[in-house]
């Protein structure tokens, strides 16, 4: 009886929320409570994430979403209300969601290739808020239930999570292979711990003394401050059997000369994987006769498939992998523009928002 009350009052309910009007501008508001149709669900966000697409987002305003629109999409929280045709979710569950769903349908869905969906729905926003509203087609695909071992930080993990199983499932990594990471941000570091339960022996490069040390503890075999001094590519091959170089190297920025570095870190036949999305138009020079005489295999890697997602949900329920020791601050939604100043900044790995 009480949750059809607090039902019908949430339809005329406000809530906070930080709304993007224009890149750089941001506002923290008081807006309505989404309506939901009969195919939705509301949930109430209990922990949401920043992730380097809402600093691009903040600075360049995001293809995919017409502003106004409300900020974030990694998030974690509890049904609060369900579309009346909408089956297997209650008021109350613990749920997380990725920020997309496929088609089914397309050539590319048919063929086992979702994250290349020719009409991919990647048009979740609204983590920064104290309700989100989750369309229908990623209800029935990516809303998933979750135990109450894992928190709700842990469990906003879930999509760049979801990407990195995607990497590594790319990557075939071999039990006692060496893999190159370039990158020990939040991704980079993820990708360390995947690797790891593959049973690889991983090396990480990265600009920041912190990031490595975390690395480290993480359980990296070594790890490499890139400096202007040092040649990293012969760095990363003297840690590797007879300097032959890693047998997968992975790029976890996005910066152009990161990616040309990655793919001469590899062996003969070695796999690299360029992960790290670079500002559109970007090119890259290739050697092509190492690609050609070497027998590189190089891979692009996006998003996720809904079987990952489940997998990467996996990973955090069974406690086999460390989220905890990547979210770098906490702050509540009130605090939404200091938030902002440190992902700009890019001030610490991930930071939590509390609604
Ligand atoms: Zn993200
Ligand atoms: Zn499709």
């Amino acid at each position: 009886m009480k949750e059809k009350e607090e039902e019908l009052n949430l339809s005329e309910k406000k809530m906070k929320a930080a709304v993007f009007y224009a890149p750089r501008q941001v506002k923290l508001e008081e807006i309505s409570v989404p309506a939901i149709g009969p195919d939705e669900v509301l949930v109430k966000v209990r922990a949401a994430l920043t992730c380097g697409t809402d600093r691009k987002t903040y600075l360049r305003g995001h293809p995919l979403f017409k502003p106004p629109f409300v900020f974030g999409h990694e998030f974690a929280g509890d049904i609060a209300k369900v579309g009346s045709k909408v089956d297997g979710f209650q008021p109350g569950m613990r749920v997380v969601a990725a920020n997309s769903a496929p088609c089914n349908s397309c050539f590319y869905c048919k063929n086992g290739e979702q994250s290349l969906c020719d009409s991919l729905f990647i048009q979740l926003s609204g983590a920064f808020a104290e309700y989100i509203k989750i369309p229908a087609i990623i209800v029935s695909q990516n809303l998933l239930p979750f135990p109450e071992t894992v928190s709700y930080k842990q469990a906003a993990f879930l999509e760049p999570l979801s990407c990195v199983v995607h990497g590594v499932e790319e990557a075939k990594i071999n039990l006692g292979e060496t893999v190159v990471i370039n990158g020990a941000g939040p991704i980079g570091l993820l990708f360390l711990q995947v690797a790891k339960l593959r049973g690889a022996k991983v090396i990480i490069t990265d600009l920041q003394e912190e990031r490595l040390a975390l690395a480290s503890r993480l359980g990296a075999y070594q790890t490499l401050k890139i400096s202007p001094e040092q040649n990293v590519v012969e760095e990363v091959r003297k840690y590797t059997e007879e300097q032959r170089g890693a047998d997968v190297a992975i790029e976890a920025v996005g910066l152009p000369e990161v990616w040309e570095e990655t793919l001469l870190m590899v062996r003969k036949g070695g796999r690299v994987i360029l992960f790290g999305g670079c500002e559109t138009g970007t090119k890259v020079s290739l050697d092509t006769s190492l690609i050609h005489y070497s027998q590189i295999n190089l891979k692009g890697v996006f998003h996720h498939t809904p079987g990952q997602v489940k997998k990467a949900l996996n990973l955090l329920s069974d406690k086999l992998i460390k989220v905890d020791p990547l979210i770098t601050a906490e702050f509540p939604l009130s605090e939404i523009s200091t938030v902002i100043e440190w992902m700009q900044a890019y001030k610490g790995l991930k930071i939590a928002v509390i609604p």
